[in-house]
């Protein structure tokens, strides 16, 4: 690295600003590079002083060594000239959200407790299967929604998770499994996508299901789900990335146009007053406009399904004729469709019971006999307090914990 390359010629400046609510601020005034697309982390270089070429070629390096690679020291980053690498440290981190408890269900389900730089916990789940392994990422910490059957609705909204926090969920279990591709210690020009299959890998499939509406915090859920599926990034598939919502009509066109995952709908309920008690956003976004945008949800497709989610609540929505309605509504839409039925997860104080497994049966065949796939979830990682809709309890126990430390320190204090 020449001492030239370090300085800012005036007006090769790369013009991308960096969105600084994209990044939480820390402490020690470094900026943390996890979240950043290309363009942004090539203004920052520019910003500490890169000229424009070296910024361009430098952030290239750097993108491909974080997201590709995984890597989470600067020294890793063989292709970098030595004297590079500590310019880079003194600057920036590579981020991962910090763990603060990682638990494992006798079923295989693994879940992690996490904790932003600001000190918000929330949680992420990997569900392993025969065929694939299932990443449960969440969103925000709480939810501004309050669906009455879930756990995560009973907490307040502290705040959207950045794209960082996002995409540092994927990047952490990566880690966790031993996952990041093992190719060559260089990147040489001629590298294809080949040297890095995900042949054999536990983690194959991203739902966007944990805590938080996915929608109502669009732009960073988008950003995040970009840098997973970029080629030189994590590199997953688009079809094998899954957006759950509970209904935000005006942001699913969006969805569907500026990200193009797999839609799911957590639907719940085929009349207006049931689904008013349970999911409360339907009063502002009713069944008809919202099955419309399904209809309309740019690149569904028999071969790309939406995927209704529908929880079953014992004599609530779980009568032979909801099974009817469900099948008439979709088929009026004309929705290429499928439904997973999920067997109510209780938590304490929860106003619900989940249906007997004999109505779930019952409900799943009528469906199934109007023609679209029903299957029934089962439910996972119960004994964590992992499984849909009980993401909160850990994080409650933690806060909990925490605030007993902070008063038997402030005690300590006084003695
Ligand atoms: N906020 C988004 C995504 C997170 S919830 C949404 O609502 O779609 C993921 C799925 O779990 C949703 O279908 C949700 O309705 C469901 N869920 C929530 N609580 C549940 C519970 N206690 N039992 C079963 N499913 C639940
Ligand atoms: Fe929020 Fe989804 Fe839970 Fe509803 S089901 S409260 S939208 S996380």
């Amino acid at each position: 690295m020449s001492a030239t390359s370090l300085m800012t010629i005036p007006g090769h400046v790369d013009p991308v600003t960096v969105p600084r609510d994209a990044i939480t601020a820390r402490d020690d005034g470094r900026v943390d590079l996890i979240g950043l697309p290309r363009a942004a982390i090539a203004a920052l270089f520019a910003e500490a002083g890169l000229d424009a070429k070296a910024a361009k070629l430098r952030s290239r390096q750097v993108y491909h060594w974080l997201y590709h690679r995984g890597v989470t020291e600067f020294e890793a980053m063989t292709d970098i000239a030595k004297p590079m690498r500590p310019w880079l440290t003194e600057r920036f981190v590579i981020g991962r959200p910090e763990v603060v408890e990682a638990q494992v269900s006798t079923d295989g389900t693994r879940k992690w407790l996490l904790r932003t730089a600001d000190a918000h916990d929330f949680e992420m789940v990997f569900i392993p299967d025969a065929d694939r392994g299932t990443l449960c990422v969440s969103s925000q910490v709480g939810c501004t929604l309050n669906c009455r059957f879930c756990h995560t609705g009973t907490m307040r909204l502290v705040r959207n998770l950045t794209p960082g926090e996002i995409v540092g969920q994927v990047m952490l279990a990566r880690d966790a499994l031993g996952e990041w591709p093992k190719g060559r210690m260089d990147v040489a020009e001629e590298e294809s996508e080949s040297d890095y299959t995900s042949d054999g890998r536990l983690l194959t499939n991203i739902v966007m299901m944990g805590m938080g509406e996915p929608l109502y915090n669009f732009e960073h859920v988008r950003d995040a789900l970009k840098l997973v599926m970029d080629g030189d990034g994590l590199a997953l598939s688009k079809r094998r990335i899954t957006l759950s919502t509970s209904g935000v009509v005006p942001m699913m066109a969006r969805a569907g146009e500026e990200i193009g995952v797999n839609l799911a709908v957590s639907l719940h309920a085929t009349n207006k007053d049931v689904r008013d008690e349970i999911v409360p956003i339907n009063r502002k976004y009713g069944i008809e406009e919202l099955l419309q945008a399904c209809a309309d949800y740019p690149g569904a497709s028999n071969a790309r399904r939406i995927t209704f989610e529908y929880v079953m609540l014992d004599g609530k929505n779980d009568s032979d004729a909801d099974a009817r309605e469900l099948v008439r509504l979709i088929k009026q839409y004309r929705l290429p469709a499928k439904v997973n039925l999920i067997p109510f997860n209780p938590w304490p104080g929860a106003p619900y019971e989940c249906s007997s497994p004999e109505r779930i049966k019952a409900f799943a065949q009528i469906v199934f006999d109007g023609g679209i796939s029903a299957p029934v979830r089962t439910p996972r990682g119960r004994d964590i307090d992992a499984a849909c809709g009980q993401l909160k309890t850990a994080a409650e126990k933690k806060s909990r914990a925490e605030l007993d430390r902070l008063a038997e320190e402030k005690q300590a204090a006084l003695d």
